[in-house]
């Protein structure tokens, strides 16, 4: 009989963004205790969620706020950390059951791997690194008996289709993608940053609202899905579908295809990476059924949007391209949105990273962060 998540505490990493206040409404609605919470700066919300879910110790990252937090948790009786090093802490703390990674990009992978190592309860909506290093993470997963859950909600839907069946019953994969906010524009050359951070369908971070715009979040999910469920490249499939109530799919060699259909509504897949096996009562309805008036499906279109061909070609070459990847696309993003580049810069800037990956066929972890900081220390001049 699995643990019951009402008796399996949680360490939120990356509390106080999109996916972490999600959750934090999960865990209040299914009494599940936080015993931590983490957030990159923002102090003053970061109090006031670790004292409203009752955790115990609270992280910022940044450790120059470190007195400006145990102010804020003053006479709180929680306890306040700082630095990256607390965030491994924490997730590898024995008074933790279940970890939910909701820090953004790269930075979550050392915590990722203690919660890992912990052989704890891996709800992993921080996808990058397992693009960076998912046959690693996987492995120690193997390892230490840590149930890893996707909380990525393709993913989600994807492990729910798949539950009980091996991957070689499995003809593809079918990853499903809005299409993002620019699927009927021509021309890519001119669109804004303000036009990007205009999701159609869900509301998210500002790093993976641009990576749906670029189509690039469906790359880094190609890789996720090939780790996650061991199924290569090319039995993943992507395929264009605005409106996001079919969340991904599975199609056996039969020629049966499973699909999960819900509202965009990420507290969904939140929810059954903490619950299950069991699907509890939940704050999110059902699509109304009668209402939807279609459900469309169309190819993506990779001459505007090369994103889609690089993940492939990254996760064929394997070694350190995914992670070459995700650093070039974290700076190419962060230059987009600090206003210092255009959209299709995001492209360029990745395409021109990957083709001078270096050859390495079996990186160890230090070569992946060493790789990483070098595509960072480059784009930074
Ligand atoms: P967000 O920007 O809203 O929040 C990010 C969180 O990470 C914040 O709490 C922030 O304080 C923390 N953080 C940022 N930089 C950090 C650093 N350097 N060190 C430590 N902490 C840091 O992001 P989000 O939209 O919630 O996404 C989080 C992750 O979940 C991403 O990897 C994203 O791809 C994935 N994801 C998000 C959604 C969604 O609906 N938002 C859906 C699927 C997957
Ligand atoms: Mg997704």
């Amino acid at each position: 009989m699995s643990q019951d998540h009402r008796s399996r505490a949680l360490c939120l990493l990356g509390a106080t963004g999109s996916i972490g206040v999600s959750t934090l409404s999960v865990a209040a609605h299914l009494g599940i205790p936080v015993f931590a919470v983490s957030a990159h700066s923002k102090v003053d919300l970061l109090a006031t969620q670790a004292r409203a879910c009752g955790a115990k110790v609270a992280v910022i990252c940044d450790p120059a706020r470190y007195d400006e937090l145990k102010r804020a948790l003053a006479g709180s009786g929680i306890r306040a950390a700082a630095g990256p090093a607390a965030l491994e802490e924490i997730a590898a703390a024995p008074e933790v059951g279940a970890v939910m990674t909701a820090i953004v990009g790269a930075a979550g992978l050392p915590a990722t791997l203690a919660a890992v190592r912990a052989g704890k309860r891996l709800c992993i909506a921080n996808k990058e690194p397992l693009v960076m290093a998912g046959d690693l993470i996987m492995a120690e997963a193997k390892a230490s008996g840590a149930a890893i859950l996707p909380v990525d909600s393709e993913h989600s839907a994807i492990f729910q289709c798949l539950e009980n069946h091996g991957a070689d019953e499995v003809r593809e994969l079918v990853l499903t993608a809005s299409g993002g906010p620019f699927r009927t524009v021509a021309d890519l050359s001119q669109v804004t940053r303000e036009q990007a951070l205009k999701h159609p369908t869900w509301t998210m971070g500002p790093k993976i609202t641009i990576d749906s715009a670029t189509l690039m979040n469906k790359s880094l999910e190609v890789i996720e899905a090939r780790w996650l469920f061991g199924i290569e490249p090319e039995r993943i499939r992507v395929i264009i579908h605005p409106q996001s109530v079919v969340h991904s799919m599975v199609s056996y060699r039969d020629g049966s295809v499973m699909a999960q259909l819900g509202l965009p509504d990420m507290r969904v897949p939140i929810q059954y990476a903490l619950t299950w096996p069991r699907h509890e009562g939940g704050e999110v309805g059902i699509p109304d059924f009668a209402k939807l008036v279609a459900l469309t499906f169309e190819e993506p279109d990779t001459a505007r949007f090369p994103s889609l061909t690089m993940a492939y070609h990254a996760a064929r070459v394997g070694g350190l391209a995914p992670a070459v990847m995700n650093a070039a696309n974290e700076m190419a993003v962060a230059a987009f949105l600090a206003g210092r580049s255009r959209f299709i810069d995001i492209f360029r800037t990745v395409e021109d990273a990957l083709s001078r990956t270096p050859a390495l066929r079996s990186p160890s972890l230090s070569d992946i962060i060493a790789a990483d900081a070098d595509v960072r220390a480059r784009l930074a001049n």
